[in-house]
């Protein structure tokens, strides 16, 4: 059969493009190489509670357009994500507000709470500026510019996340809730990862525990995979069968398949077979555990665990989403780990090697012809699924001049 396009990747991003282009009258085959469609954000149902198999996934846009977009295939509920963190025997709200700061050093206004800020933000410094003058630290290069931080008075440039994150938040906040889970996250000490992991860390000066701060925000009632099923529903779709295998099979059969474009929605470095190298990635273990004597494990859906004693950085209670009163529970613990071939690979390590590598295998890509790379692991960046479900509608857009 002739088709117009291979849509390689059944997860949000292969899903939005396929049912988009079947509406505008083309026709499309869908592989994916697990043996689910969804992709990352496929939940299964257990005990009449909605698993986020691939970690917790909350929907959340500033962009009204997307919302309703999604909206057209699920109902959402109301879930606001206000995650807990537990820092030894202590709890806090996270993100960083002014429960947090009340809870950690025991006052009541902001502008108490930015009082304590500022003067551990400026003793920070000033262990920068003695480590400097010790000589510990890096001379600045000729013509290097002073960093906003330099000219106010309060840091030097940072040279690594530690110094970063104390240049925001200060010592309490950076000890109790950002170093023990960002090292876990990394597999690596804040002083050696470079400071641009963290551009900002918010922080609220009012008592709201709301993470985002998106306009809308919820969870599909039922799952996530309504909507996949639904975008997928026109659409043939294959599952367990890797890219390169259903080529192989395919030019084998007697009577082959033909496509006219590719859309290729997994890592754009195994598509070239590595020629370049390897890009790299972190990845996740997920221990999932059913209690079948226990309603309420934890009271909320996310807690984080950030000091670096305990090997996970999340436990995520799934019933809390929808706001399940049945009985039992499932937790899933969340282990970050080094990402090697032939795992998940669930983030891209963004840093100035791995992105001058992407821009070279971009250049291949640009070269390839017939054949389009899109979602987090063509492109090699991290998404959330509003943007994902953005960028898929603007490829549908532009595919559509293909054939004015
Ligand atoms: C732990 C975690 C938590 C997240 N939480 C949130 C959240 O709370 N809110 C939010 O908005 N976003 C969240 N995200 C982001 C969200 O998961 C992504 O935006 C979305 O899943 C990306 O969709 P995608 O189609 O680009 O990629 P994927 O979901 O990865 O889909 C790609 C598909 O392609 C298949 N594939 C890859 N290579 C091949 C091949 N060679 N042959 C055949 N098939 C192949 C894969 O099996 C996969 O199914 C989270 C991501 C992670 C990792």
């Amino acid at each position: 059969m002739k088709y117009d396009y291979l849509i390689v990747g059944a997860g949000l991003f292969g899903a939005v493009f396929a049912h988009e282009m079947k509406k505008a009258g083309r026709n499309c085959y869908c592989i994916d190489r697990r043996t689910h469609i969804g992709g990352n954000i496929y939940t299964e149902e257990w005990k009449g509670i909605q698993v986020h198999k691939y970690g917790a996934h909350i929907f959340h846009t500033s962009d009204r357009t997307i919302w309703d977009y999604v909206n057209q295939f699920a109902e959402f509920n109301h879930y606001i994500n206000s995650p807990i963190a537990v820092y030894r025997d202590e709890l806090y709200n996270l993100p960083f507000n002014m429960n947090t700061f009340s809870k950690m050093w025991g006052i009541r206004t902001p502008e108490e709470a930015r009082a304590i800020i500022e003067k551990q933000r400026a003793e920070a410094a000033g262990e920068v500026r003695c480590a400097e003058a010790a000589g510990e630290m890096r001379e600045p290069e000729p013509g290097e510019s002073l960093s906003a931080g330099d000219q106010s008075g309060l840091a030097a440039e940072p040279a690594n996340l530690e110094e970063q994150a104390l240049s925001l938040v200060g010592r309490d906040v950076y000890e109790k809730l950002v170093k023990g889970y960002t090292e876990k996250q990394w597999g690596r000490s804040c002083k050696e990862l470079p400071a641009f992991i963290i551009k900002r860390l918010p922080v609220r000066f009012t008592y709201d525990n709301n993470y985002f701060t998106d306009r809308y925000q919820g969870i599909p009632i039922g799952g996530y995979m309504q909507i996949i099923e639904k975008l997928l529903a026109d659409v043939p779709v294959r599952l367990g069968i890797s890219y390169r295998d259903f080529l192989k099979q395919n030019e084998e059969s007697d009577r082959p398949d033909t496509f006219d474009r590719v859309l290729y929605t997994g890592m754009i470095d195994e598509y070239f077979d590595y020629c370049l190298g390897e890009l790299q990635y972190r990845s996740l273990r997920f221990e999932e555990e059913y209690m079948e004597a226990c309603d309420n494990y934890q009271g909320n859906a996310v807690v984080n665990y950030t000091d670096r004693e305990i090997p996970y950085t999340r436990i995520i209670e799934h019933k809390h989403f929808e706001f399940g009163v049945g009985k039992g529970t499932v937790i899933t613990r969340e282990y970050p780990s080094v990402w090697e071939k032939g795992q998940e690979p669930y983030y891209p390590v963004n840093d100035e090697r791995n992105m001058a590598l992407y821009e070279r295998y971009r250049e291949l890509a640009a070269a390839e012809k017939n054949v389009i790379f899109g979602g987090r692991l063509g492109q090699y960046r991290y998404y959330d699924m509003d943007k994902v479900i953005a960028e898929a509608l603007k490829l549908v857009e532009n595919e559509q001049q293909h054939y004015r």
